[in-house]
């Protein structure tokens, strides 16, 4: 009988520790927590900039200590008394990647990260953690954050920038909210940025899945403006005073187009609902980037604004990687042979049954070879990751390796839908 007894409160304990209440440990506010990453190659620290609060939470409700993806860094929330984990998200940074340039060997730099958490009722302890390719941390740092700090600064609540809904399925709470933002635009070019804002949009929905499962987003845009019209070309000598302070040339690399100055989009957010940041830049120029939860940032006037903003968008919002690679690239240190990335759509191998082995056609040759290419839509293709050899792609083409191809492949399908719905069910 005690056997039962006890089966019984097992069974009936079991939906509490997977499922936690949103409302037992959180407002329907948003805490923003700022850090600056700092150091080398060999060294590397987190510091605590500001903390500030949201006038709403515009997340997840459901899997709140569960990471959606494993990313390059995580935050994980606890109760402060209990220790009890209340909440888990994870992200890359431009920081780390900026680590494997020549400059990080010999010049300590700093950069801006910014994150939008759910606002805790009690007081809590927030650990921040950055990682390696080979999933080692290198860098972690915990702080109380207790609510009622009257140190925390409210934002949102006044000057809120001008936005309009290009799509609007339902509550902030119930969809996943994406905010588009103007970098670059000057005030009287506004209409062009909302034209600009429905072009990006109509892209990204008419990829899969993100067309079926439409209705589970809304999307705003956000005329944030800029002193000057145009963005920064630093090898063209064109600097430009723009609302983020974006630029190309990022590590000096002609087409890769970023910026440092998270606080200020954030700042351009604030007391609008969102999570997932997409940034067009008024010009021509060719390049972009995206970074897992933190944002995609694309260039809305050249002719492949349309696939490349929802290649970008693959890697802020679904954490996917490149797929293409130069056939001259075989050493390559991005991702190492020895250990299964985590992203979703690459493999070397070492764990090809975490990704998509269950995928495959019954006899698909390992790797496959192109010449199978039409037979085996799903296969494991050698080249990607930026290396030709000892990464492995699901598909010969898709959204993440080519411009030209239409779609995503099969596997970025599924991981896609797996994150949409990790968000919203
Ligand atoms: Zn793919």
């Amino acid at each position: 009988m005690k056997l039962i007894a006890t089966i019984i409160a097992l069974l009936f304990s079991i939906p509490f520790i997977n499922a936690q209440n949103f409302a037992d440990y959180f407002t329907n506010k948003s805490l923003r927590v700022d850090y600056i990453f700092t150091g080398s190659a060999s060294n590397q620290a987190i510091s605590l900039d500001e903390l500030s609060q949201l006038p709403s939470w515009a997340g997840r409700k459901q899997h709140l200590a569960q990471l959606p993806l494993e990313g390059n860094g995580q935050i994980t929330m606890r109760d402060l008394k209990s220790k009890e984990c209340i909440y888990k998200t994870s992200f890359s940074s431009l920081f780390q990647e900026w680590l494997s340039t020549e400059e990080a060997k010999t010049t300590p730099k700093g950069f801006e990260n910014t994150f939008i958490l759910p606002y805790p009722l009690h007081s809590v302890e927030i650990e921040i953690t950055l990682l390696d390719t080979h999933h080692n941390i290198t860098a972690s740092m915990t702080h109380i954050v207790d609510p009622s700090d009257i140190l925390i600064k409210e934002k949102g609540l006044s000057h809120i920038t001008p936005h309009k809904y290009i799509i609007k399925s339902g509550d902030e709470q119930e969809c996943i909210d994406i905010a588009i933002l103007a970098e670059g635009y000057s005030l009287s070019e506004m209409d062009l940025f909302y034209q600009d804002a429905e072009t990006a949009c109509e892209s990204l929905f008419s990829h899969e899945p993100f067309k079926t499962m439409k209705g589970r987003f809304n999307v705003v845009a956000v005329a944030s403006p800029s002193a000057d019209s145009g963005v920064s070309a630093p090898k063209l000598k064109q600097w430009r005073n723009t609302a983020f302070q974006s630029h190309f040339d990022t590590f000096y690399s002609d087409r890769y187009l970023t910026t440092n100055r998270l606080k200020a989009i954030h700042d351009a957010l604030a007391g609008i609902p969102y999570e997932h940041i997409i940034i067009l830049a008024n010009t021509d120029q060719y390049g972009g980037g995206g970074i897992y939860n933190a944002f995609t940032l694309t260039t809305a006037h050249h002719k492949m604004f349309r696939p490349v903003v929802v290649h970008e968008f693959g890697h802020s919002f679904g954490g996917l990687a490149d797929e293409y690679f130069y056939d001259e690239d075989v050493m390559n240190d991005t991702y190492p042979l020895n250990v299964e990335p985590w992203e979703p759509n690459i493999s070397t191998r070492i764990n090809l049954s975490s990704k998509w082995e269950d995928m495959l056609k019954q006899k698909t040759s390992i790797p496959t070879p192109v010449s199978e290419k039409v037979k085996y839509p799903i296969g494991v293709y050698e080249g990607g990751g930026y290396s030709a050899k000892g990464i492995y792609r699901p598909a010969y083409d898709c959204r993440m390796r080519t411009n030209e191809y239409a779609n995503f492949c099969p596997v970025c399908q599924r991981a896609l839908q797996r994150i949409i719905e990790f968000y919203t069910e």
